[in-house]
C-alpha cells in the first residue's frame, strides 16, 4: 500500500484492527541499537475508548510498572483517540515479550491501592484520575490480553 501519510499510524486501516493487540509499528536503528515503537490498543477503535480520567490513571501506574518490568523502556504515551497506548522500548522486537509485562503491569493495575505521582508536584493535572474504573478496565484486559 502507498504510504500516504508520514504519520505511520494514519496509513493503517483502523476498521481493520482488533483489541486488545500489541502490534509493532515502527523501528529506528541508531548504531548498535534499535528503538521500537509498540501500538498497545486496548479497544476497538470506533467502537470502544477509554475515559480520559481512566486513561490517565492507567498512564500512571503503567508508565511506572513498565519500567519497573522491563529494561529500555523510553516512553508510554496515551493516544489521542483513548482506544491506547504507544510504547517505545529500546531493543525489544519481541511482541510477545511486551505481552507477558503488560499482563504483569495490567496486573498491577488491578492490585493498586493508590496511583503514583497523582499530586500537584508530580502531574499536571492530578484530581483528573479514576482509579477504580482503571481497575475495572485492567481486570477486563487481563480476561483477554
Ligand atoms: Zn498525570
Amino acid at each position: 500500500m502507498k504510504k500516504k501519510y508520514k504519520v505511520e499510524s494514519f496509513n493503517r486501516d483502523h476498521r481493520q484492527m482488533v483489541a486488545p493487540q500489541i502490534s509493532p509499528v515502527a523501528r529506528l536503528e541508531f548504531g548498535a541499537h534499535t528503538l521500537y515503537k509498540y501500538d498497545l490498543r486496548l479497544c476497538k477503535p470506533n467502537a470502544d475508548y477509554i475515559p480520559p480520567p481512566t486513561m490517565h490513571a492507567l498512564e500512571h501506574i503503567l508508565a511506572l510498572e513498565l519500567r519497573e518490568q522491563l529494561d529500555g523502556v523510553w516512553d508510554l504515551s496515551p493516544m489521542g483517540c483513548m482506544t491506547g497506548f504507544y510504547l517505545s522500548v529500546l531493543d525489544c522486537p519481541d511482541a510477545a515479550v511486551i505481552r507477558t509485562v503488560l499482563r504483569r503491569c495490567l496486573q498491577a493495575v488491578a492490585d493498586a491501592e493508590e496511583i503514583p505521582a497523582a499530586n500537584e508536584a508530580e502531574c499536571g493535572n492530578y484530581r483528573f484520575m479514576d482509579l477504580d474504573e482503571a481497575k475495572k478496565r485492567a481486570r477486563a484486559l487481563l480476561q483477554t490480553l
